[in-house]
């Protein structure tokens, strides 16, 4: 736990964290820099009240060390995300107020006890994370040590818990606590990253373009290598018929009377994107970037339909895909954005009738899935990363039966990403580095008092991403 001024580490430290006293926020000892003491007062935070679209600025006390593995994080920018529209809206059921926000980019002002250079058998940064050191949170904690974390389906850590609900304040505030950190956090330190893997260089980048890395870049990338990673498609990139694409019994082979070998037509992808606000550009950025790498390397030759409704949306889709392709590498694959309707022709009329192998749905609703389900082809597959609701799927089992289709739906598992995503990160700062440009993924930078108009921006479609500025 941390400790308490001018007193002993006791049991009652916990207690006297709660009770709103000066504290030192880490061990000098530990930290290797002077410890620092915050003030136990209060904060500004953009607060959420039920039953909907009732977003508020307020004061609420700054939060504290209440577990040996929190970190408190002062926040330097949050993010405003389609996922904080769903409470926004008042679709996900939640009867309390909370502090919004699951996005951040911040600074460590306080470490738990756990904290500590001979920290053994526990993920690397309880032994190297300090106070004063630069991090990104994603939107869920994971411990890092769980069967879950271990194997990379971090989302579904044993003691997950998103950001950004009553049990646990959101960042959309000046400073929150961040619990199981060693393992949540991403350092953006490179000093802590040990010798013997080699980390690219993030100190150039933008706070702004950083704090993409919370949830909606990894979560881009998630829904495009969902689908690149699917049985379904194997037989498309490397050329075997299925199933020999992927796992088979030892010695057995692919002998066919019964018709011919794969033609070039067989090995076209194509994959249509269902929604193009921020994640679903994302999603498309990440997947020119995967594609186009497999075009280069394998020959694979693919078509992408990219659709909106929303016209100010596909805008921006444009202008982001001229400005990568014009940025050097000229890209051989078909690129399209359409509305709904000209998504539908084109998903035809590119595939022979036959319709998309993969589609991303990046929007979770039911129209969506709808769309989705009817471009996607058989034996195709889509990839949802949307946050659907309670609603009934719109399927059921004789169609999804008929078209022999594949769903994978849920939550990013962020921290499992985050080597892919950084990777993208650096490569498409052209899309990712700056602020308020006709093709910049962020629209604006705003201070949190101005969080009940941005919510309403953001929830009409009248703005892209937003990012709050908690110190402006
Ligand atoms: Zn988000
Ligand atoms: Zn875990």
């Amino acid at each position: 736990m941390a400790r308490s001024v001018g007193s002993a580490e006791s049991p009652g430290d916990r207690d006297a964290l709660n009770t709103g006293q000066v504290y030192i926020i880490c061990d000098s000892a530990v930290s290797g820099v002077e410890p620092k003491a915050i003030m136990s007062g209060t904060q500004r935070v953009v607060r959420w009240y039920p039953p909907a679209y009732d977003i508020r600025v307020e004061d609420a006390p700054i939060p504290q060390i209440i577990d040996d593995d929190d970190a408190i994080v002062k926040v330097i920018l949050a993010g405003l995300c389609g996922s904080d529209l769903h409470i926004y809206r008042g679709h996900e059921d939640v009867d309390r107020d909370l502090i919004c926000g699951h996005e951040i980019i911040g600074e460590v002002v306080a470490l738990g006890s756990s904290f500590c250079p001979d920290s053994i058998g526990r993920p690397e940064l309880y032994s190297t994370l300090k106070v004063g050191d630069k991090v990104v949170s994603p939107f869920t904690v994971s411990c890092g040590e769980c069967h879950f974390c271990r194997i990379g389906f971090t989302c579904r850590c044993k003691h997950s818990c998103l950001l950004g609900i009553p049990a646990l304040p959101g960042g959309q505030a000046q400073y929150i606590r961040i619990p199981k950190a060693g393992g949540t956090l991403f350092s953006l330190n490179s000093h802590h990253v040990s010798s013997s893997r080699p980390v690219p260089d993030l100190s150039t980048l933008s706070d702004s373009s950083l704090l993409l890395l919370a949830d909606i870049l990894p979560t881009g990338a998630f829904a495009a290598i969902q689908a690149l990673q699917h049985p379904k498609v194997a037989p498309i990139l490397i050329g075997a018929k299925y199933p020999f694409g992927g796992f088979v019994a030892h010695r057995v082979t692919a002998r066919d009377q019964t018709s011919v070998g794969l033609q070039a037509e067989d090995r076209i992808l194509t994959i249509g994107i269902v929604g193009l606000g921020p994640v679903g550009i994302c999603a498309t950025v990440s997947l020119l970037d995967m594609l186009s790498g497999l075009a280069e390397s394998q020959g694979l030759v693919y078509q992408i339909i990219a659709i909106d409704p929303l016209e100010s949306r596909r805008s921006k889709m444009e202008a982001v895909y001229d400005t990568i392709h014009s940025g050097g590498k000229a890209w051989t694959g078909r690129f399209a954005v359409a509305s709904i309707d000209d998504g539908k022709k084109l998903s035809a009329e590119w595939t022979d009738g036959a319709g998309c192998n993969a589609v991303l749905e990046v929007v979770g609703n039911n129209n969506a899935l709808t769309l989705s389900y009817e471009i996607v082809r058989p034996f195709g597959i889509i990839s949802s990363v949307g946050v659907h609701q309670e609603p009934p799927l719109p399927f059921n089992g004789r169609g999804v039966y008929d078209k022999n289709v594949s769903f994978d739906f849920g939550r990013c598992p962020v921290r499992a990403m985050f080597p892919i995503a950084v990777d993208i990160l650096l490569k498409r700062q052209d899309v990712f580095g700056s602020v308020g440009e006709k093709a910049s993924l962020i629209d604006k930078i705003v201070p949190l008092n101005e969080a009940p108009d941005a919510y309403e921006d953001f929830d009409k479609g009248r703005c892209g991403k937003i990012l709050f500025d908690p110190w402006r």
